[in-house]
């Protein structure tokens, strides 16, 4: 987009003067980041008319991504980047006295997502849109993200994220498209004149489903999709019907909270309701539009994509079958037909607790036609499957089962592509965990590795070394992250890899400043910066990280001059607000920080940082400043990772079982650029079936093992009574669900090698370009193209960055 400095300036200081009767120099940074949103909406506004005009002229297919939760973070720096009006705008505010960073600092993270999954869905309506490709969202507008975290006495309290107190500059209110969702109440079928079963309702309740639409802007190609959000109301005409203010509250709260759980499923009503509400809102949507440009539902498939991101949108299934058989009278098959060919799901876990299950009886009551109609899919599937197979694989494989609802199996059932989200993961679900449903639609399965914004995590979070590719390789990698290979030419230029290490430098120092402000401790760039990121769960393994600097603190507590290099140990995690044994790890950290931070006898050779309430806005400081990059998650159990390929794209060398991605990204760059540990996969399970793992023996055998943790229990770390024993306990007790004690001598190995490697400036600064060069391979934009010609038959619409600036 072309706008001159001069006319951004006349334009910026208008809106201030129209929205706030105010001049530019005499108002604050709320008003000021108020006024430049709106005028940077204002310059896409256009555009976005444009790509909805095309769209609907074209009649090209379209897909919609449904996702129970998005994670953009802030927008303003990624929309005028994409815009390419960064530059533009940043000096001429400077002209004007005013600081773009101090307005982005301005801007609330839209948090409405927990972790990985919520932020891939943004990662993909970046890319999406980048890619010139048509293709929405479709998600849950929640009052409430997730919450806050802040640490007392080093528990974690969760606050509420007002995050849309000062108003939402992005989001435009579209009352026109409002829809009605209804649900309770009871439901019998009835012939209809035409004799057609059709059926009857009786008390039901309607809220009114109001969307809430933001641009989503393509890297320099003026298209710009629509990511749709769902508020709930209550319907004007329906005011009188809910008696008590309690009632009211109840509905209108629907869409209030983002349910804090990550990987772990919770089965509360309330969730139920969300779900229905979405996904009812989006394909009532859909369909309307597609009516209206004179679509018949017979060729739906041809015009419209649908995504089913994990299992919470999998109602998906069944309210289309709903309107096409019940309001649009296709005959069950052909409705069928037409569903199954629209739908695609992703699986993102194999974790029996995170795979979701409803009882029949909320069903039932919640979205009683949904169940008659999810009833006839299994019937069928049932009748349909036993000429072909055994009985007792379709009774391992059907819908409803045990008095429970099968989401997983509903999506899988009625789509037409089931995906995993890493190689390994994949083939888990081919050969484990969905195998029963492999054999009857191997067709069906495939991968698609997950990927990340380099836009975002390369480009806005790490500036100093964006430039420096720029001077150095040129800017092709910023629309072609593959061209980031590149940079393999200057693996032995010594003077390239001095300035990549010097921009790791400078982002050090960044991220020190924030770490003294924010938590008042010390700490030197010139340590190790070893970071994980994530959130909080067993499985994760913070607790492995835990062990291992405890083993560093004693090391050091037996010889203060024992040779370890400086590290700085970095943590960022929530955990889920009911999830007490992840809490609990969370105060050991905290406490052991405690511990060590004060301890002069160490020298401040170890530190220990646990950085509050991490966000995308979080990560994208930390991120550009890591040095090394724990992925050490149980083999097996991480589904694919997107920090490992961020904190990899920005340097960072990565210390990783075999798990999820971490495997492609040992294989791009080879054994010898990153350190690799623990048991495989393989191992795993072979222990699963030979149940001969014993976590006290292992604990018996090893004196250093013995120390660390006796000092949960011992008094040796202060405060944490109860939690130390807890942790103490899952390990020897309940014998070390996720195999910590296992793991933990190879993880201090591929620790020292690590620090080897560090002690090696040349070597380690070849080893990091050798990782940026190669994670242009996990850039989203190859990743949203595969789904694209595989999945969702989708063609772009607008050339890839054909806006001639960078
Ligand atoms: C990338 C990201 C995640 C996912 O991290 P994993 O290590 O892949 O689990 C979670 N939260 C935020 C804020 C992120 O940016």
């Amino acid at each position: 987009m072309k706008i001159t400095k001069e006319q951004f300036k006349k334009d910026f200081k208008r809106r201030v003067r129209e929205k706030f009767a105010n001049e530019v120099e005499e108002s604050s940074s709320d008003e000021l980041f108020a006024s430049l949103g709106s005028v940077i909406q204002a310059y896409y506004s256009n555009a976005w008319k444009d790509t909805r005009k095309d769209t609907r002229a074209s009649q090209c297919k379209q897909a919609y991504y449904f996702s129970i939760e998005f994670l953009p973070g802030k927008m303003l720096k990624s929309n005028l980047l994409n815009m390419g009006l960064l530059d533009t705008v940043r000096d001429s505010l400077k002209e004007m006295n005013i600081d773009l960073e101090e307005l982005c600092n301005v801007e609330k993270d839209m948090a409405l997502g927990n972790g990985g999954l919520g932020r891939l869905a943004s990662c993909f309506m970046d890319s999406i849109a980048s890619c010139g490709l048509p293709g929405n969202g479709n998600g849950i507008r929640y009052d409430y993200g997730l919450f806050k975290q802040k640490f007392v006495d080093g528990n974690q309290v969760e606050l509420p994220d007002e995050w849309l107190r000062e108003g939402n500059v992005w989001e435009v209110r579209k009352a026109s498209k409002a829809v009605n969702v209804n649900y309770g109440g009871h439901v019998y079928l009835k012939e209809n004149e035409r004799g057609q079963l059709k059926p009857v309702y009786e008390n039901q309740q309607v809220l009114r489903a109001v969307p809430y639409d933001t641009g989503m802007l393509g890297y320099h190609n003026n298209m710009v999709n629509t990511l749709r959000l769902w508020s709930a109301e209550i319907p004007e005409f329906e005011e009188n019907r809910y008696q008590s203010i309690e009632e009211r509250r109840d509905f209108r709260d629907l869409t209030s909270v983002l349910y804090p759980d990550d990987s772990n499923y919770e089965g509360r009503l309330m969730r139920l309701v969300q779900e229905y509400f979405f996904v009812s809102a989006g394909i009532q949507s859909i369909i309307l539009s597609q009516k209206k440009t004179g679509v018949a539902m017979l060729d739906l498939a041809n015009y419209v994509a649908i995504h089913i991101n994990d299992t919470h949108p999998a109602l998906c299934v069944a309210e289309m079958m709903r309107i096409l058989v019940d309001e649009e009278d296709l005959s069950w098959e052909k409705a069928w037909n037409v569903t199954v060919k629209t739908m695609s799901y992703t699986n993102h876990t194999i974790m029996a607790e995170a795979l979701e299950k409803w009882p029949v009886s909320m069903l039932q009551e919640v979205i009683p036609r949904l169940y008659q109609i999810i009833e006839e899919i299994d019937r069928r599937f049932v009748e349909e499957m036993s000429l072909l197979v055994d009985s007792e694989l379709v009774e391992r494989t059907r819908i409803i089962k045990d008095g429970q609802v099968h989401m997983a199996h509903l999506a899988i059932i009625g789509s037409h592509s089931t995906n995993g989200v890493a190689k390994l993961h994949s083939d888990l679900l081919k050969g484990v965990v969905l195998h029963d449903f492999y054999l009857l639609y191997p067709e069906r399965f495939n991968n698609k590795t997950n990927g990340i914004a380099q836009r975002r995590w390369l480009q806005l979070a790490n500036e100093p070394l964006a430039n420096l590719l720029d001077q150095t390789i040129g800017t092709s990698w910023r629309k072609e992250a593959n061209d980031l290979h590149l940079l393999m030419n200057y693996k032995d230029d010594s003077k390239v890899l001095q300035q990549i290490a010097d921009t790791k430098y400078t982002n050090k120092v960044r991220l020190a400043e924030y770490i003294l402000k924010t938590t008042g401790i010390d700490v030197s760039p010139d340590a190790i910066f070893d970071v994980q990121i994530k959130r909080l769960h067993a499985y994760k393994r913070q607790l492995l990280n835990l062990l291992h600097i405890l083993k560093l603190y004693f090391e050091l507590k037996d010889n203060p001059e024992a040779d370890i290099y400086p590290r700085v140990f970095i943590f960022g995690a929530k955990a889920a607000p009911s999830y007490t044994y992840a809490k609990h790890i969370i105060k050991c950290i905290n406490e052991v920080a405690n511990m060590i931070n004060a301890d002069e006898a160490i020298q401040g050779k170890l530190k220990i940082v646990f950085l509050e309430n991490y966000n995308v806005s979080l990560a994208e400081l930390i991120i550009p400043a890591a040095d090394v990059s724990e992925q050490i998650s149980l083999a097996s159990k991480e589904a694919s990772g997107t920090s490992n390929m961020k904190l990899m794209l920005d340097g960072a060398v990565t210390i990783a079982t075999l798990d999820g991605a971490n495997i492609e990204i040992r294989d791009i760059v080879g054994d010898d650029n990153i350190a690799i540990f623990g048991l495989t996969e393989e191992e795993v399970y072979r222990y699963y079936e030979t149940q001969n793992y014993s976590a006290l023996k292992i604990y018996e055998n090893d004196p250093v093992i013995q120390r660390i943790l006796n000092a949960f229990i011992d008094g040796t770390i202060p405060n944490i009574k109860v939690e130390g024993q807890e942790i103490f306990d899952s390990l020897i007790r309940y014998n070390d669900e996720y195999f910590v004690l296992r793991d933990f001598q190879s993880y201090v190995d591929a620790q020292k090698s690590i620090e080897t490697l560090y002690r090696d400036k040349p070597r380690w600064q070849k080893v990091s370009l050798i990782n940026t060069a190669h994670a242009g391979h996990f850039s989203s934009d190859y990743t949203v193209q595969r789904y694209a010609e595989d999945i969702w038959q989708i063609e772009p619409i607008r050339k890839v960055g054909n806006d001639s600036e960078q």
